[in-house]
């Protein structure tokens, strides 16, 4: 059964890693050619989670809100873009070689946590892997270069964005004119962002193209605080009352003076705790007016809001959380991962939250006979208009009840032979495995009252009740 508080399972990441390739949550990039070091696939349930995941957000940061609009901004912008956000200048990690046998590469700042991982001591000499001599760091900056158009000289370089935020930023006045918003209000995205890490790992908790979704919260200067107060907690709520993820594995850091970047009042961040230790999934940061004030000097446009009601002109501060789809989608998949044994069997479950899973419901035929699986088949068609709908009629009623149970789909729908008079089903609940016989005539209300049961007991697991 599930702990409310999970220990380190240092082996789960090597087993999600191999149900998500069987089962088609994540598979490695370009896998036939051997792949691509730290990129990622999505496969067909693994979009599924991913889709929960970006609706959720924006559903809580966008739909629910009249105070943010959505944006979605191109990957590729102006160099200047990057110039005025400081990123060609400082977006850049201390890199060290390894000169003895290896010859890897390593950031200089995670050498400590590297050797540990190794099983070395922390303040070990040399290299974390072969224990070489190593170079004298140097910076090395993050952002993938490209060329735009067909010459490929130092005029045509551009970069691939290595955060979604500044597309936000340099829109300020194009949102703010078209929306007709006043202040607070925010503008928010989802999109892909591209990070030459230098030590990537962990799966996909570091990747080298990963999703994120960022929102701009502009205030008036003075209002700062308390916006970032709400915003932090506000985010904290999210993952648990929305995600199910459990409270005791998260938690939010505030960051020390020394880590907060020169134009930063505060910053903290919402982490969980990954097999690894605990890392980062979201960062919310009071950016005070350096990023449009950036922009402003650079570009030479006035990026600054005029106050109508106290006639003043001023630039916004803002507020910023910053969070990563793919940190959380590996995070769901730990968080749900269990093992149980039943019957003398090791049966693993992923207990999604009801509206995380990648399907809310299985439709699954007693025996492949064309007189079960054509009715199934209907019922599968109809249930499709209500819910996140799988089907399958391949192997032993057993092996596919496992196979669901696997992939975290919260109800499993048997038709039998006995399905044939009664016109009645059988729901069986992943958690428990319980079942209950249901007619067909009344299953979308009873499917529906059972995910209803299921998202209770979700919260009551999130808030730290035990239990599965
Ligand atoms: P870290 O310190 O772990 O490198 P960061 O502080 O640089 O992260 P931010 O710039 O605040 O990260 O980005 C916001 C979010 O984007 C992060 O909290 C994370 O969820 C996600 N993210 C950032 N870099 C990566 C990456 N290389 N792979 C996957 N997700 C990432």
């Amino acid at each position: 059964m599930a702990d409310t508080v999970t220990e380190p399972r240092t082996d789960l990441i090597e087993k999600l890693v191999s149900l998500s390739k069987q089962r088609g949550f994540i598979f490695p990039s370009s896998e036939i050619y051997g792949g691509i070091n730290a990129i990622y696939d999505f496969g067909p349930l693994g979009v599924r989670l991913r889709r929960n995941i970006k609706q959720s957000w924006y559903r809580r940061m966008v739909e629910l809100r009249d105070d943010v609009e959505p944006i979605e901004t191109s990957v590729i912008m102006n160099r200047n873009v990057w110039v005025a956000s400081g990123h060609v200048a400082t977006f850049s990690d201390p890199l060290v070689d390894c000169l003895g046998k290896c010859q890897k590469r390593w950031r200089a700042d995670h050498l400590a946590d590297l050797r540990v991982e190794r099983g070395k001591p922390a303040d070990a000499a040399g290299c974390p892997e072969c224990g070489g001599r190593l170079t004298e760091a140097r910076q090395f900056n993050l952002m993938f270069r490209t060329f735009l158009g067909p010459v490929a000289d130092a005029s045509a370089e551009v970069y691939l964005r290595p955060e979604t935020a500044q597309g936000m930023f340099v829109n300020f006045t194009n949102v703010l004119n078209a929306s007709r918003q006043r202040l607070p209000f925010g503008i928010a995205q989802q999109g892909k962002s591209f990070r030459n890490e230098i030590s990537p790992g962990n799966f996909i908790f570091r990747s080298r193209e990963f999703e994120q979704m960022e929102m701009e919260y502009f205030v008036r200067p003075g209002e700062q605080d308390r916006w970032f107060e709400y915003w932090c907690s506000d985010r904290m709520d999210w993952y648990v009352d929305d995600l199910g993820l459990r409270r005791a594995n998260l938690r939010l850091r505030a960051h020390a003076e020394a880590e907060l970047s020169h134009y930063a009042t505060a910053a903290s961040d919402v982490e969980y705790r990954f097999p690894f230790g605990w890392g980062e999934l979201e960062g919310i940061a009071s950016r005070t007016d350096f990023d449009l004030t950036q922009h402003q000097k650079t570009s030479g446009r006035d990026l600054s809001y005029f106050d109508q009601a106290t006639n003043e002109r001023f630039i916004p501060y803002v507020i910023e959380p910053a969070a990563g789809v793919d940190r959380i989608l590996l995070t769901l998949m730990i968080d749900a991962y269990d093992e149980e044994e039943v019957r003398g069997e090791k049966r693993v479950v992923l207990r999604f939250h009801p509206d995380m899973a990648p399907f809310q419901v299985a439709v699954l035929p007693l025996s492949k006979k064309a007189e079960l699986t054509e009715p199934a088949r209907r019922l599968e068609h109809d249930l499709r208009r209500h819910f996140p709908t799988d089907y399958d009629e391949t192997q032993a009623i057993g092996r596919r009840y496992r196979r669901q149970d696997e992939i975290g789909t919260p109800l499993a729908v048997t038709f039998d032979f006995d399905s044939l008079d009664d016109h009645a089903v059988t729901i069986r609940r992943r958690d428990d495995m319980t079942q209950v016989r249901v007619p067909i005539a009344e299953l979308v209300p009873k499917i529906q009252e059972q995910l209803d049961i299921m998202r209770s007991a979700a919260a009551r697991r999130a808030q730290g009740a035990v239990g599965p």
